[in-house]
């Protein structure tokens, strides 16, 4: 099974990505992260986009995309999270393979705000904490890893607003390209989960 996930910042589409990636056995995809896990002369070029919330050129996200799903880790599906952000994306996505299942996970932006703003990230494994909603057990270390926690620079509020103003322009029309369904992100992560459960099951 071949599953988008599309949402806002914030909205907890990569705590159930990863979650529900697990359950199903399939491969779990988030651009963000890879991105974020690229090294070397690329690092400082893809930086300056990320950092003041901006897209990557799509040419640079499509080929370390495209490794990675015709990857031998993504033989049974996967689950993409951040991708596709623009209708071009989502056109080069169908040529690369087909979709069964988009599922968007909603909230309002003045939830998004408040709940990056308190965003906390692992450097090491990428577990997402929040420091009022979700605290990791030990000040500032990863409960998972061990690893140091900090915040996104792209998780300032000039970067949020920047970030929401592409959600809404450019990646919320590629939903109704799909025949996609909605579930409400901002109830509890267990909730949340029975929901997308529910409509990958159908
Ligand atoms: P995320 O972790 O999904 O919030 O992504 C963080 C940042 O990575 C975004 O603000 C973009 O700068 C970049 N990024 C992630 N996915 C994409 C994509 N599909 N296309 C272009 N840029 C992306």
């Amino acid at each position: 099974m071949n599953v988008v996930f599309i949402g806002p910042q914030a909205s907890g589409k990569g705590t159930q990505a990863k979650i529900v990636s697990k359950k199903l056995g399939l491969c779990h995809i988030s651009t963000g992260d890879l991105l974020r896990g690229v090294k070397g002369d690329l690092k400082l070029k893809v930086d300056s986009y990320i950092n003041h919330g901006r897209l990557v050129p799509d040419e640079l996200i499509l080929e370390i995309l495209e490794k990675k799903l015709l990857g031998d880790d993504c033989k049974n599906g996967f689950i993409l999270d951040g991708f596709p952000r623009t209708i071009s994306q989502a056109e080069e996505l169908d040529k690369i393979t087909s979709i069964d299942k988009v599922v968007e996970i909603s909230i309002s932006d003045n939830l998004a705000v408040e709940r990056l703003s308190s965003r906390l990230t692992c450097r090491q494994c990428g577990e997402i904490f929040n420091s009022v909603t979700n605290p990791p057990k030990e000040n500032g270390k990863c409960d998972k890893c061990g690893g140091e926690l900090y915040s996104r620079e792209d998780d300032r509020e000039e970067a949020i607003r920047a970030r929401l103003e592409i959600y809404h322009k450019e990646t919320e029309p590629i939903l109704k390209k799909y025949d996609s369904v909605k579930v409400d992100g901002s109830k509890p992560i267990d909730e949340v989960l029975e929901e997308v459960m529910k409509v990958l099951e159908q």
